[in-house]
């Protein structure tokens, strides 16, 4: 299941958190693997010399630059699109033009990325969009602009699915609970919180996540696609 040599995967947003774990997971089974980053180049470039991964600057938010990234990778056999910014705060305050740019980033990238990557990509291909599981509920308050956006990602892997599925290209949706990055650290403000509501009380890891990403990615999930993936520890359960 965990052998992917020869393959090509790209991965948007690998310069950090889940995104990193999912290069480092790729580029240990074999894959060639190109990774997409914006703000933070110096991690990135870490990344790559880790993992002997290709990092490729394209703002998410930006379409064309987007678009031209997944297009010069050329046959893709996996898409991961992970990008995305977790914005919370109170609708009646929250600056419009914040909720804009995570639409942008978390949305409407999602819905160019993948359309593109399904141009570029060899039949029985794999798209895994990271969604969340505030795209199936309203967990914390403060969430209603991330959860719409997350939400939106759930039809466009449904839609993608049944378009791409007589290619044998499946898309899946993994929605992942509370992971310690950057975005929301085990010893964040938020986390005791979130921990309440759990069945395991902790934050998962990035490698968790990106465990699940491969075996999407892996021959064995060759039937399941149209599917969100929930890996949270129970949130709510
Ligand atoms: P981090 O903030 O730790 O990392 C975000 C990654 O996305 C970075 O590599 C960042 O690259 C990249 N990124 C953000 N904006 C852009 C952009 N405009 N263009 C290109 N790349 C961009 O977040 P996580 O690893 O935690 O989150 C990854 C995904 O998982 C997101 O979609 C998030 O919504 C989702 N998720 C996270 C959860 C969590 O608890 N952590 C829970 C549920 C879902 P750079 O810094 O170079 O711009």
């Amino acid at each position: 299941m965990n052998d992917f040599s020869g393959r090509s995967v790209m991965v948007l947003g690998g310069s950090r958190g889940i995104g990193a774990a999912i290069v480092r997971h790729f580029t240990a089974a074999g894959a060639k693997v190109c990774f997409s980053y914006s703000g933070s180049p110096d991690a990135a470039a870490a990344v790559a010399a880790e993992t002997g991964a290709t990092a490729v600057k394209a703002d998410s938010a930006n379409r064309d630059e987007l678009i031209a990234a997944v297009a010069a990778t050329g046959a893709l056999d996996i898409m991961v699109i992970n990008a995305g910014v977790g914005i919370m705060g109170d609708p009646l305050t929250i600056d419009p033009d914040v909720v804009d740019r995570l639409i942008d980033i978390n949305v409407r990238a999602v819905y160019f990325a993948g359309v593109e990557a399904g141009r570029q990509m060899h039949d029985n291909g794999r798209i895994i969009i990271i969604g969340s599981i505030s795209g199936d509920r309203a967990p914390w308050p403060g969430g209603t602009a991330y959860g719409m956006s997350k939400s939106a990602v759930q039809g466009i892997g449904r839609g993608l699915a049944r378009d791409f599925g007589a290619r044998g290209i499946t898309v899946n949706v993994v929605q992942p609970g509370p992971v310690d990055t950057d975005m929301n650290p085990a010893n964040g403000p938020m986390a005791k919180m979130m921990h309440s509501g759990m069945a395991i009380k902790r934050h998962a890891t990035a490698d968790e996540v990106a465990s699940l990403v491969l075996y999407l990615a892996s021959p064995a999930a060759a039937m399941i696609t149209g599917t969100t993936q929930t890996i949270d520890g129970g949130v709510g359960i």
